[in-house]
């Protein structure tokens, strides 16, 4: 049964990734995201601390977490900076996540070491130019030669870490007439030949995170690149989904939460008419709807990471987390800008860029209409709603 006190690890935790945010991100982080500048200088830190491979088993370096202890960790991360935490939550959840899924004992004992470490950073590459929310619709070809061995050309785009990536896996089209049936993952080492970034895209938030096309102009990959069986690529991919929607939604929950405290902070210090903010209802009101609906998110992610953990199915619980999480994030965010007044569209403070960071939440890892259609088949393709009421 979800208890609502966190276990003792999970506070421990917690209390570790929050000191590390403050004292190796916050100072930092506005002038990253200023420059649009990755913060290489990180990376290795974030893995000394076991973040780069929080899924992955001890046996392969990793730390073998819980999904709620790494919706916890993206959460403490996402609270001080969005990009920070979609560097962690895609690595962690993508790239290491499929090898992890899928992956043969060689790949797994070849690849997760150094992900795990950050030797290597993961990057995942679904969407292209073309398809996006239809996953099914990609056009990057997989033709295998004579030989047995396969060769990839397409183009990818939106790809997290896609420039500063070490070990990518790429879905490709296999058997096109099997549609969504018909397509195969490959791990793909920076370096190959015929493989490389493209434009690295300028977006409206998450500037120290980045995003970038892959090229791949007749990639040749031996048969032991294949990641998965054949043509079973889509089916693996929904799997990931599930799971990464909850550290999105981590992300969401962080992004709000962050911005929500920072106007708490701010309501108590700034006054006007004699009075501070704080002490206006209209203003009182913004905080009281932030705080209800953002421990209304948490609790929709614990159920889901729990139920995870527990071994069930979480497609519904996964779509329903995320879509609530990201939306309010996106009110709390907007709230905390409301509160800081004209302060509040400066850069000058940190609220403006949590709002930015935090509209990708309803966009990445399947847009809010996406998650409203995988919520919905669910419900109408059982006989009844099938989420256990554990918070009941
Ligand atoms: C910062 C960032 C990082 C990303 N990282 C990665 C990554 O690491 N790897 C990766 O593979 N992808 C990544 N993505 C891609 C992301 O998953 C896609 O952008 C997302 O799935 C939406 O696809 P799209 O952009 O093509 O929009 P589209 O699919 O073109 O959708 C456009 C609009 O139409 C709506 N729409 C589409 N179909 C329907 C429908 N059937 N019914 C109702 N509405 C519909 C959508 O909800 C949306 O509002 C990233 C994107 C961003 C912005």
């Amino acid at each position: 049964m979800l208890d609502f006190e966190l276990p003792e690890d999970l506070r421990v935790l917690q209390k570790t990734v929050r000191e590390f945010a403050a004292a190796e991100v916050a100072p930092f982080c506005h002038a990253w995201n200023e420059e649009e500048r990755f913060p290489h200088e990180l990376i290795p830190k974030l893995g000394a601390l076991g973040l780069l491979g929080m899924a992955i088993p001890e046996r392969y370096g990793g730390a073998e977490m819980s999904l709620q202890a790494i919706a916890l960790v993206v959460e403490e991360l996402a609270a001080v900076d969005g990009s920070v935490a979609i560097t962690v939550a895609s690595h962690n959840g993508l790239a290491s996540g499929h090898i992890l899924l899928a992956g043969t004992e060689e790949q797994k004992m070849k690849y997760l070491p150094d992900l795990a470490s950050g030797k290597k950073l993961g990057a995942w590459g679904l969407t292209e130019p073309g398809s996006g929310s239809d996953a099914a619709g990609a056009r990057t070809r997989a033709t295998r030669l004579d030989d047995g061995s396969w060769s990839l050309s397409g183009t990818k785009t939106f790809i997290t870490q896609g420039s500063v990536g070490g070990t990518y896996v790429v879905l490709a089209v296999s058997t096109p007439e099997k549609k969504q049936h018909g397509i195969t993952a490959f791990i793909v080492e920076r370096g190959t030949p015929g493989f490389r970034a493209g434009k690295v895209l300028e977006k409206m938030g998450l500037h120290a995170s980045d995003t970038a096309e892959l090229i791949l102009d007749d990639v040749r990959l031996a048969d032991s690149q294949r990641l998965g069986q054949v043509d079973h690529g889509f089916i693996d991919t929904l799997k990931i989904l599930d799971k990464g929607r909850v550290t999105i939604a981590a992300m969401a929950l962080g992004l709000g939460y962050g911005a929500h405290e920072a106007a708490r902070r701010y309501a108590r210090e700034r006054r006007q008419f004699g009075k501070s903010l704080a002490e206006f209802q209209a203003i009182q009101n913004m905080l009281a709807d932030n705080a209800t609906e953002l421990d209304a998110a948490r609790l929709l992610i614990r159920r889901a990471a729990w139920m995870y953990d527990q071994g069930q199915r979480i497609t519904l619980a996964a779509s329903m987390a995320k879509l609530y999480a990201a939306q309010a994030a996106m009110r709390a965010c907007n709230r905390a800008v409301q509160i800081h007044g004209g302060y509040g569209y400066t850069r000058e403070y940190p609220v403006e860029r949590h709002m930015r960071d935090a509209k990708l939440c309803e966009i990445g890892e399947g847009t809010n209409e996406v998650q409203r259609m995988v919520i919905c088949r669910q419900l109408l393709s059982r006989g009844e709603l099938h989420v256990p009421h554990v918070l009941a």
